[in-house]
């Protein structure tokens, strides 16, 4: 029997799965006559550098994450920087965070004399795993970095659990997952402290900036002291503050580019909305490949209260094991061929970079990371290994900005198309290189 040209497989001279132009269907952020108009209102006043449309951006997103106090940063790191500082930590002191994520959810740590101390992923959530958290506690920590993986709600009700057993304070890292819910609740309004990068490649789209929330007065206003000069002054009521009113106190300038303020006045208006689209989109691209061997969701239960918002990076389980040990590499390669750009793995576990072990970055004459540290914190014992083995089991999936189901259902097909064709991918797979990702996700599609 001979295999027809549409049921063989692209990458062994078969025809693609996908044929449709894509269009705009992955263009992202979608960009108005009202995006552009706000803009050139911002840059004909000349006032970029000013704070008064960045204050009106900041009351939009208090009201729509219904909380006291939002802070905007020149970028995500600045606001995460500050988030942890607003935690207390200083020269000594232990932050728990995942391995696999942006290392902006963690590195400033060091900036702050303090150092991080990484906890394993679920291999399910792929976020935070609330069980290797709490044998990892010191003396000396004082917070916990949970970071919303790829669009995915780390589940927050153990970890608020240990952190209030322990009196830390828990930090959320809403950079992937914007206007998510956990339980009915809002990403980054569920721990003490909340903060967001809202740069052009995530799924809340301004341009370079970031964004800091939280319902604590004293969180809020260290947080602004490291880094908002000019918004340091008299308003400021914290008596450990106060005295020091007019410079920034870590030497830092955060003040959000109101080019960017105003777009995110824009686009927030608008979130919400499309990312309904892109879930509905998302979703049925992942409902049409139930039951396909290999290939398993990396989402929340449909229509709950627990859900994925704009889906960043999306990516999907794969488990070779039904595959016949296929390498998710090759499976990539042939998923790409079918006119479907795949890519394997996610962000590379950061504590297996030298810089988590040797560097002396700011000549202590010993590794940074345990420069101040009252112990060695480094993972000389391998304890990782979900974090380390996560790369040979995921792979991005397109991301799609709007319901088309002809097109979603192509790109189906290609997957599906793959993954039932695995025993022709066997012979040619020369296998994963020993670690299969990146240290930051460029833009996807
Ligand atoms: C993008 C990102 C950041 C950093 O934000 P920037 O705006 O790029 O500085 C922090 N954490 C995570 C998880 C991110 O993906």
């Amino acid at each position: 029997m001979t295999v027809s040209a549409q049921s063989k497989l692209a990458l062994l001279g078969g025809s693609k799965a996908v044929t449709l132009e894509e269009g705009d269907l992955f263009k992202w952020p979608i960009v108005t006559e009202e995006d552009e108009q706000a803009v050139l209102e911002v840059i004909r006043a000349g006032a970029m550098s000013n704070t008064d449309v960045t204050a009106k951006f900041e009351e939009d997103f208090k009201q729509w994450l219904n909380m006291d106090y939002a802070l905007a940063f020149n970028n995500g790191t600045a606001s995460l920087q500050a988030a942890i500082y607003a935690c207390g930590l200083g020269v000594g002191d232990e932050l728990i965070c995942p391995s696999v994520t942006y290392w902006a959810s963690g590195l400033q740590a060091f900036n702050l004399g303090a150092t991080v101390v990484f906890a394993d992923i679920d291999p399910v959530t792929l976020c935070i795993d609330p069980n290797d958290i709490e044998h990892r506690i010191s003396d000396r920590t004082k917070a916990i970095m949970v970071v919303h993986y790829l669009g995915h709600p780390a589940d927050m009700d153990p970890i608020l659990a240990i952190a209030a057993k322990h009196n830390l304070k828990v930090i959320e890292d809403v950079s992937h997952a914007q206007g998510g819910y956990y339980k009915g609740r809002r990403l980054g309004t569920i721990g003490h402290i909340g903060a967001m990068s809202l740069m052009s490649g995530k799924s809340l789209a301004i341009g370079e900036g970031g964004m800091l929330v939280t319902n604590d007065l004293n969180m809020y206003e260290r947080a602004l002291s490291l880094g908002h000069y000019e918004r340091f002054g008299a308003k400021i009521v914290s008596p450990e503050l106060k005295p020091y009113t007019g410079l920034p106190l870590g030497g830092y300038k955060y003040r959000m580019h109101q080019v960017s303020s105003a777009m995110g006045r824009v686009q927030l208006k608008y979130y919400d909305q499309r990312c309904a689209e892109i879930d509905k989109a998302m979703n049925y691209f992942w409902d049409l490949l139930e039951g396909v061997p290999g290939l398993r969701p990396h989402r929340t239960p449909p229509n709950t209260d627990t859900t994925m918002a704009g889906w960043y990076a999306a990516h999907g389980h794969f488990v070779p094991e039904e595959l016949g040990g296929l390498s998710v590499t090759r499976f990539c390669e042939a998923v790409s061929a079918e006119g479907a750009p795949a890519r394997p793995g996610c962000n590379l576990p950061m504590h297996n970079h030298s810089l988590l072990h040797d560097a002396d970055v700011y000549g202590h004459g010993k590794p940074t990371r345990i420069a101040h540290a009252s112990r060695d914190v480094r993972e000389l014992d391998r304890s990782l290994p979900v974090s380390d083995g996560i790369g040979h089991r995921v792979y991005s999936i397109p991301w799609f900005k709007h319901f088309r189901p002809q097109q979603i259902e192509q790109y189906a097909a290609a997957y599906r198309k793959v993954a039932e064709n695995y025993r022709e991918l066997l012979e040619g797979d020369t296998g994963n290189a020993p670690l299969v990702g990146g240290w930051h996700m460029s833009n996807r599609r």
